[in-house]
């Protein structure tokens, strides 16, 4: 049999990274078992579902490499992926439980629900006790209905434990009792979550429901609807929550907590898709830089953590770092152009000169606009003499050095320094003058760019404009 599964978000709001890492986790176990990978889009809570979320996840999971088999703008045999428009479907399952006397039409009024509510947490009555549950009073129902009135349909839970296996949390078991009779259909003719969500995972024949352990509840109503429809269940993993450092669930005051957000901060989607599948999953090397690509080789249901995971930023920002530094330059540089400020030197350079700035840099950040304090750098004519600095101005052979440098840049026309100039200057000092070691290295440093460390001076020099290197040379 095909693995089928599915991503099924709300488009309520932007795509949650906990969003982001359920589908992940649902596009590699779909490649990692030559399965496919279903989009589809739940949206039939009508006051908060837009159009500009439902594209806006579209776009995030784009970004994060997560391309659908079947869904929104591909398509497939299981059309229409939107639930909105399968209202027709859930009508017919609706009248089908009906009609098996498996789900009732509920005539109560708010007053009397709440009530019921009352009782049940104070006396510990069952969940529902209306009389609609009979079936004494369906006739009655049915007059109602056919006079015109609404109400909305609710499932007649049956006196059972329910029990599923899953993947991360072994044998999940609900004594009878915990659920009342809950509603499937609401009387404006909108079906709800539990019951659209069993209805079209079943027809889209899903294998796996891989989803956040929140909806375990949710799970426990699921599965007494496939049993009431005599459907097979699929196999669940509930993965563990995201929670913030200090253990509460993730929220915003936790930080970025959309994809856009980390998107529009200048994360890799690699980084990102690679930090978000290491929450609550291990790689069987315990490897964690990697891509995406890579696991459909070594992925599998077996590795989950029923844990919470800590969502910890400074290890997104590591792993960002990683895959920066693993990039090609001539793409790193297609990726962290956006990310440079408008204005900046950098833009008016040219691309040799961009993809020897990005080359030297590479490693030594995290985040693409990390690349604009390099250009600062790069470019900043004025040194603060710092102890450290005034030290090695003091050594002897750092005023022979600036003096050698001095001489020789007044000689150059060019904008820049080349390469080979560069280690004729340290030639010179080193045979010449006989400066070797850290008094050389050092003394070069300082005094062309005011700094005691930083980058391979070999090409940090010939980048940095002619003008500069005067200047800086000057304020000593
Ligand atoms: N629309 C639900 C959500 O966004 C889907 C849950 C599920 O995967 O069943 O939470």
């Amino acid at each position: 049999m095909t693995t089928r599964v599915r991503f099924a978000p709300s488009p309520t709001g932007y795509l949650h990274i906990g969003g982001a890492r359920t589908a992940l986790y649902n596009y590699i176990f779909a490649k990692a078992s030559g399965g496919k990978y279903i989009l589809r889009i739940e949206d039939t809570d009508r006051e908060r579902s837009t159009k500009e979320f439902e594209q806006s996840q579209i776009d995030d999971m784009a970004w994060l490499g997560l391309t659908h088999d079947e869904g929104p703008g591909v398509g497939g045999p299981h059309a229409p992926y939107h639930q909105f428009e399968r209202t027709d479907i859930y009508k017919k399952y609706t009248d089908e439980l009906l009609a098996k006397g498996l789900a009732f039409y509920d005539f109560c009024s708010d007053e009397e629900l709440a009530e019921m509510a009352r009782k049940n947490k104070e006396e510990g009555t069952p969940p529902y006790t209306g009389k609609w549950r009979d079936e004494a009073n369906w006739e009655e129902a049915r007059q109602k209905i056919a006079a015109g009135e609404v109400a909305p349909v609710r499932f007649k839970v049956p006196d059972q434990d329910v029990s599923f296996k899953d993947h991360v949390r072994g044998d999940v078991k609900f004594p009878k009792g915990m659920v009342g009779d809950f509603v499937i259909y609401r009387s404006n003719g909108v079906g709800t979550y539990n019951f659209c969500n069993v209805i079209d995972d079943h027809l889209f024949e899903i294998t796996h429901v891989i989803r956040g352990e929140d909806h375990v509840n949710n799970t426990l109503r699921q599965v007494l609807l496939y049993q009431a429809f005599g459907w097979d269940v699929p196999e669940f993993a509930h993965v563990s929550l995201l929670i913030g450092a200090d253990r509460q669930k993730l929220s915003k005051r936790h930080g970025a907590t959309s994809v856009k957000q980390y998107r529009e901060q200048g994360y890799l989607p690699e980084a990102l898709a690679n930090y978000l599948c290491l929450l609550g999953w291990s790689h069987p090397e315990e490897k964690d830089v990697f891509t995406i690509d890579e696991l459909k080789d070594v992925f599998s249901l077996t590795r989950f953590s029923k844990s919470h995971a800590i969502y910890d930023v400074e290890k997104l920002k590591y792993i960002n770092g990683q895959h920066i530094k693993q990039m090609e330059t001539d793409e790193l540089l297609k990726r962290a152009r956006p990310f440079i400020a408008e204005n900046s030197f950098f833009h008016d350079q040219s691309v040799e000169w961009q993809k020897q700035f990005i080359e030297l840099y590479k490693d030594k950040i995290q985040l693409l606009p990390d690349l604009n304090e390099k250009v600062l750098e790069v470019v900043k004519e004025d040194i603060s003499k710092d102890e450290s600095i005034t030290e090695v101005l003091a050594w002897e052979t750092t005023p022979k050095i600036k003096e050698h440098i001095e001489t020789e840049l007044n000689k150059i026309t060019a904008n820049h320094v080349s390469a080979e100039i560069f280690s004729q200057w340290m030639d010179y000092c080193k045979k010449e003058l006989g400066i070797k070691g850290k008094p050389l290295f050092m003394g070069f440093r300082v005094v062309l760019t005011g700094q005691n460390h930083g980058p391979d001076l070999k090409v940090l020099i010939p980048l940095t404009p002619i003008e500069v290197l005067k200047k800086r040379i000057a304020s000593l």
